[in-house]
């Protein structure tokens, strides 16, 4: 197991000698330990990085020579998607199929991309009979790009493609509690012979070698995937380099179920949107439902029986339904919430505990039903399978619980009225919204929040001018 940094087209041996250990979550078992990047290996990554960009090397790459590179990079993550989705597995809790899944995802987000190189369109806009103008997408330089524990795969993929095809070089942080899988990628760029320090990967605890990384003055741009405290201190960390930031942040996205909606349809889609995958430890769950009175005892009654017979396990067993939580930090604070939402006169549905096997991290699937919208529960991101339940007399007030967070990643409305549905995404403010499902999504399509839940665009074509710089070149003609 690859526990290194990967700088300049090479694993490294430690210089600051420092390793964070990482913990299977379904057991507390040492997965295995991952160097910890102090200053002498992050000047090194940056500096690569630094290199690399001011030779031009992806700028001046052959668009078909970067599209077979990052094709290359798609067959290899899928060659290796059974190895590293089976450490991803037990580094990160989720079921084995889902994290064979996420390589494979990675490598079709891989597979897009490459067939992005040269589709990019520049402007030439006319003023005049002795004049013209073009305008080209240019990149920032030196990327630093930090990433989340929930899906560091696949986060890592669409975050790095982006960046290769406008031209930023790129040093990667993943999270200290899931490293180990991402460094595939390392032992891939090697093989597929990606020229040096166009990407390089450095691991450490967030407030360790996070901090050290957005403090350094090579750094040209962040993208940032991860929670809007963290996200809120770049920020100001950064203010007087003044340089751009791309947030990919949290949500408290929600379902309005409509009376004429498929109910059935409806509660598959909530089982799958907070408690399934990844017990609910993603961005876009589904973590408010908003039910019409007419059909919410027939919505309940159908919700519970299905999440009963949710299995809880460890990710190791193939038909588990809810994995574990990444920590047992993150019990402490979805235990915390759910105290909170009882306390404040909340009805508790369902679940509610810590499942009987204290040695992983599990968590019993939990709605709330009746919330009052000005609650903690209602507001705040949980980040585990709780969901919260609420009803609303008309369209309008359904929308105003939805807008009430300061939060807009995702939404969704479930209805048979396609002028309701449009009507209802108009006033949702989110940068996704589903119709009649949870999770229709694709690496051709873009995403984002709205609010608190950050700005940038990642995901199609969006994503890849999202990552990028305009310039204006304006001549006159003699
Ligand atoms: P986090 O903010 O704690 O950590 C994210 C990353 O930032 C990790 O690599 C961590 O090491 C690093 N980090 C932590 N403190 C830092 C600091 N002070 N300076 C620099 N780096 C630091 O988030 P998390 O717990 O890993 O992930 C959960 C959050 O991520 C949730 O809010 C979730 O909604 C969000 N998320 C958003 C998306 C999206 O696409 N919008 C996707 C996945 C996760």
């Amino acid at each position: 197991m690859e526990n290194r940094n990967f700088i300049n087209g090479n694993f490294i041996d430690s210089i600051s000698n420092k390793s964070v250990d990482v913990i299977n979550p379904a057991n507390q078992s040492l997965v295995g330990s991952i160097n910890e990047a102090m200053d002498d290996e992050i000047d090194l990554a940056i500096d690569s990085a630094k290199n690399a960009f001011q030779k031009r090397i992806l700028q001046d790459m052959d668009a078909k020579v970067k599209s077979k590179m990052m094709r290359a990079i798609g067959a290899k993550l899928r060659e290796y998607s059974v190895e590293g989705g089976k450490l991803l597995s037990l580094e990160n809790g989720k079921t084995i199929s889902q994290c064979v899944g996420e390589f494979k995802g990675a490598a079709d987000t891989f597979d897009f991309y490459a067939g992005m190189t040269d589709k990019i369109e520049n402007k030439l806009i006319p003023s005049g009979k002795d004049t013209f103008n073009y305008v080209v997408l240019e990149p920032f330089g030196v990327s630093l790009q930090i990433i989340p524990w929930n899906y560091p795969v696949s986060i890592f993929s669409g975050m790095v493609a982006q960046n290769l095809i406008v031209g930023n070089t790129i040093v990667i942080k993943p999270p200290e509690l899931c490293p180990l899988s991402t460094n595939f990628y390392g032992r891939i760029f090697k093989e597929v012979g990606v020229p040096e320090g166009i990407i390089n990967i450095v691991h450490g605890r967030g407030e360790v070698t996070g901090r050290k990384l957005v403090k350094h003055n090579g750094i040209d741009y962040i993208v940032f995937t991860g929670s809007p405290e963290v996200a809120s201190e770049i920020l100001k960390e950064t203010a007087d380099r003044i340089i751009p930031c791309h947030f990919e942040l949290g949500g408290k996205s929600a379902a309005i179920i409509y009376p004429d909606a498929d109910i059935d349809k409806a509660v598959d889609s909530t089982v799958k949107g907070i408690f399934k995958p990844n017990a609910g430890q993603i961005c876009v769950a589904m973590s408010r439902v908003i039910v019409h009175p007419k059909i919410k005892d027939e919505y309940m009654s159908k919700l519970i029986s299905k999440t009963k017979k949710l299995k809880i396990g460890s990710g190791a067993d193939a038909d588990t339904d809810v994995t574990p939580l990444i920590s047992k930090d993150q019990i402490q604070r979805v235990s915390n919430y759910v105290k909170s939402g009882i306390q404040s006169g909340a009805e508790l549905t369902l679940g509610g505990n810590e499942h009987d096997n204290k040695l992983g991290n599990f968590y019993e699937p939990t709605i709330f039903n009746n919330v009052s919208t000005d609650s903690t529960i209602a507001q705040e991101e949980i980040f585990g399978p709780v969901t919260s339940v609420f009803d609303f007399e008309d369209e309008e007030q359904a929308i105003d619980i939805v807008n009430s967070t300061n939060y807009g990643l995702a939404s969704g409305v479930f209805t048979a009225d396609d002028q309701k549905a449009k009507w209802t995404a108009e006033r949702i403010q989110a940068g996704i919204i589903w119709h009649n499902d949870w999770f229709v999504d694709g690496t051709n399509l873009p995403g984002g929040g709205y609010k608190k839940s950050g700005y940038g665009r990642d995901g199609g074509m969006d994503g890849i001018y999202s990552h990028g710089q305009t310039k204006r070149v304006s001549k006159r003609l003699y």
